[in-house]
């Protein structure tokens, strides 16, 4: 009984930490107030992460801080943590892929040109993230930065988790060395196709 009374409340609260975050909003206002958000965006609308990955899980949450930062544009800092499954370039299996970027955006209106040349190297340091000037759609933000942060080339982290078929054989065709097995794996590879399109 107890324990349940204890699940219940560890439920309430993670409830009450799911409140759903907002769709779309005006990152000044955001910036201005100094805002947090975390919480899960649902990946439903993100077409671009779901072509270049086998499945990805129906959430991804998020924990952002919106500051003003270089000249005043909105900054967005945080982090994204979100789990997909990709096709293991070694032995075609799925493999689950962690993805946990750290993210520091300055978000500009895609109008807005930026100041001049003196301030090229401090522009150089920084990711600019554009939106209509209006409204900042979350969920476009949250998909790029997983795009970016996907590996080129997913491979299980060790050979042994790897399928031991795929490793028997690929032993037995003698492939003499890693590089060349690689390119006969991504010719195979249709996932591949799709990255090289890129
Ligand atoms: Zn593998």
């Amino acid at each position: 009984m107890k324990r349940y009374a204890f699940f219940r409340i560890l439920q309430c609260m993670s409830e009450q930490h799911q409140k759903p975050l907002p769709v779309r909003f005006d990152p000044i206002n955001f910036a201005h107030h100094g805002r947090e958000l975390e919480g899960p965006i649902a990946t439903k609308g993100m077409l671009r992460l779901r072509e270049n990955v086998v499945t990805s899980n129906d959430l991804v949450s998020a924990k952002l801080n919106f500051s003003r930062g270089l000249y005043g544009y909105p900054l967005v800092t945080g982090q994204v943590k979100a789990s997909v499954t990709m096709r293991c370039e070694r032995c075609l299996d799925e493999v689950q892929v962690d993805l946990n970027p750290d993210i520091s955006i300055l978000v500009k209106s895609e109008e807005d040109t930026l100041p001049g040349n003196e301030g090229e190297k401090d522009t150089d340091r920084h990711e600019f993230y554009g939106y209509d000037g209006k409204t900042l759609k979350l969920s476009d933000l949250i998909e790029e930065e997983l795009l970016l942060a996907l590996p080129l080339v997913p491979k299980h982290q060790d050979i042994s988790l790897c399928n031991q078929d795929v490793v028997a054989w690929l032993a037995a065709n003698d492939a003499p060395d890693e590089r060349q097995e690689a390119s006969i794996e991504r010719a195979d590879n249709p996932f591949a196709i799709l990255k090289s399109a890129d």
